[in-house]
């Protein structure tokens, strides 16, 4: 039996690697078109910033280290034209010698990932895409050929523009961030992406959201919004669709995302041909329906489960939470499963909680805060999504609520788990145990609350905003109308509060909970303004263009 790969990145190598273990009498060949096999894209950024200063480095494997290792059969610059299903022989073209042959098989895998997405930018300028080692060959021969101050436009705030941002920065390259969009990040909610605009902007990066490059010629880019910029060189990192035209043209059926149509075997609508990676569509985790999701630990489990299916094993690939995560220069920004936008655009029913946790015990030095944002079911209290943004402890925070979604656990139980502390490394209530009282505390009314965006309209229908912040704090800014009653005071001064609903609020949403169960008790209608001022600064930030379009 014979199995063709076509690409040999994350998902194709994982495939051809997995199947060799089940099946040593297999033969495997997998065709690579580009140069190198087995590379390390989501190191590439970090070779043009000198983080990884070894180009080696980024070359996990070659194609003689595979074939002694794994007996594949791996051929670069070589390029499959073409599928025929019907003879079950893939077409292929030696791009050295340009010659082509046909190749038989038993098994295709189709993992030939993404296309990266040209915006309409027209450039004379150096431009490159940022996908592979020849981009990031292009991208560092280019800068190191400029004389005196470089000038970059990265066109696309995504994580790849993030990352090209971030490096090119400190290459001591000069950087505009061009972002169609309203708000860096899109994945993101407005609010939880206000902090990356602001380390952008700290970091110098001159950020240009809600635009588009229009040109770039003689040393300038000319921008939608009029203005023109210097530039030297363009990154082009303006999104990716997934590469399905071999899949097309061999007749597959091509899903409603966009990518290949495959079943939980990762088999596409011809049983002999797999896909995985970038170019296939997923199974959203959350509503089941078909969707795109371009990460490298979805393109190797679902490349390791094209093996399995092969080799006749029953494993069924998972369904796809989008779990992400970007470093962009001090903060670390992750998220997993679905967004507020995003549910609000399905129409989906949904609960928001905003919190501002330490990554650790705050008397023990060094803890950081991050902002951290779980999206709940109100019918069954399941976790739709979450969003984190801070800096140290983003990571295990996001991998916990993954794994908890992953389970099946209910947002409540997350204040159940029983996480590793010490004061060093967390808290005894650690940032996903508090997400989960506060879900408990909505989902049983012991609280309620209202979200930043709310707030408005709640004092329009004639609420009261009571600041329960110390006198100092509230000095320090505070919201417009709000009456400052401290927290310690509240018990003996909530008589000077008349019988109107309240929206009570802190810094950050701990105090006014115990302001709102307080003020409830002593007969009051009480909501708490969920994230306190910080979400309500964070998100009102946003709002300097257009505040109609708050959740779009
Ligand atoms: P790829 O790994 O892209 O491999 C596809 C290969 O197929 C390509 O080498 C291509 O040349 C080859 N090919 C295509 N068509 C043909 C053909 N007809 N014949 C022969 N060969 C063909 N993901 C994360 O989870 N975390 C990260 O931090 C992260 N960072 C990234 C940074 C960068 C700069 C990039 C570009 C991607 C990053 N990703 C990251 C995404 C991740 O790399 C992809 O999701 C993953 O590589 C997809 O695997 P794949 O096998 O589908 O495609």
């Amino acid at each position: 039996m014979k199995t063709v790969i076509v690409g040999g990145v994350a998902g194709g190598m994982s495939a051809a690697t997995r199947l060799r273990r089940l099946d040593e009498s297999m033969e495997i060949v997998v065709f690579e078109r580009g140069s190198y096999v087995s590379f390390a894209n989501c190191g590439l950024p970090y070779y043009v910033g000198g983080v990884i200063s070894s180009r080696d480095s980024l070359l996990l494997q070659t194609p003689e280290s595979l074939a002694s290792r794994f007996a594949l059969d791996v051929r670069v610059q070589h390029e499959v034209t073409s599928i025929d299903p019907a003879r079950k022989i893939v077409h292929v073209t030696d791009l050295r010698t340009n010659t082509a042959h046909e190749e038989p098989y038993d098994f295709v895998v189709l993992a030939g990932g993404a296309v990266a997405s040209r915006g309409e930018t027209t450039s004379t300028m150096p431009s490159y895409t940022l996908r592979n080692v020849d981009d990031v060959d292009h991208i560092t021969e280019t800068l190191a050929s400029i004389d005196g101050h470089v000038h970059a436009v990265v066109v696309g705030g995504g994580f790849i523009g993030l990352e090209a941002v971030e490096n090119l920065i400190g290459r001591g390259v000069g950087v505009t961030l061009v972002q169609r969009g309203p708000h860096i990040l899109s994945p993101l909610d407005r609010e939880m992406a206000a902090p990356v605009l602001a380390i952008l902007r700290q970091h110098g990066v001159d950020v240009r959201t809600g635009t588009t490059v229009a040109s770039a010629s003689d040393g300038f880019a000319l921008l939608s919004d009029g203005s023109r910029v210097r530039v030297d060189l363009v990154i082009e990192a303006s999104g990716v669709r997934p590469e399905v035209s071999l899949a097309r043209s061999a007749g597959l059926t091509i899903g409603q995302s966009g990518g290949i149509a495959v079943d939980r075997r990762q088999r596409t609508s011809d049983p002999a041909i797999f896909a995985v990676g970038d170019g296939a569509e997923k199974i959203d985790a959350i509503d089941a329906s078909p969707t795109l999701v371009t990460m490298a630990g979805l393109a190797n489990r679902h490349g390791r489960a094209a093996a399995d299916a092969i080799a006749g094993q029953p494993e069924l690939a998972w369904p796809a939470l989008g779990t992400s995560i970007v470093g962009v220069f001090e903060l670390t920004i992750a998220m997993v499963g679905w967004s507020e936008k995003r549910l609000v655009a399905a129409g989906r029913p949904h609960r928001v909680i905003h919190t501002h946790p330490a990554s650790h015990a705050g008397y023990y030095p060094g803890a950081e805060t991050m902002a951290l944002k779980l999206l709940v079911n109100p019918c069954d209290d399941s976790i739709l999504g979450a969003q984190i943004v801070g800096g140290a402890g983003v990571d295990k925070r996001i991998d916990v609520i993954a794994t908890a979604m992953a389970g099946g656990l209910t947002a409540s139980s997350l204040a159940d788990l029983e996480l590793a502390y010490a004061p060093q490394y967390g808290s005894a209530k650690d940032a996903v145990n508090m997400a989960g009282y506060v879900a408990d505390n909505l989902a049983t009314g012991m609280t309620r609350s209202v979200q930043w965006h709310e707030l408005d309209s709640a004092l329009e229908h004639g609420a009261t905003l009571v600041d329960v912040r110390t006198p100092g704090e509230f000095a320090a800014g505070s919201i417009p109308g709000a009456v400052n009653l401290p927290l310690d005071d509240l018990r003996l001064r909530h008589t000077e509060l008349d019988d109107r609903p309240l929206v009570v609020h802190c810094q950050v949403g701990q105090r006014g909970h115990t302001a709102t169960r307080l003020l409830t008790q002593l007969g009051h209608d009480v909501k708490n303004l969920d994230g306190g001022y910080k979400t309500w600064v964070a998100g009102m930030a946003t709002l300097d263009r257009e505040p109609e379009l708050i959740l779009a």
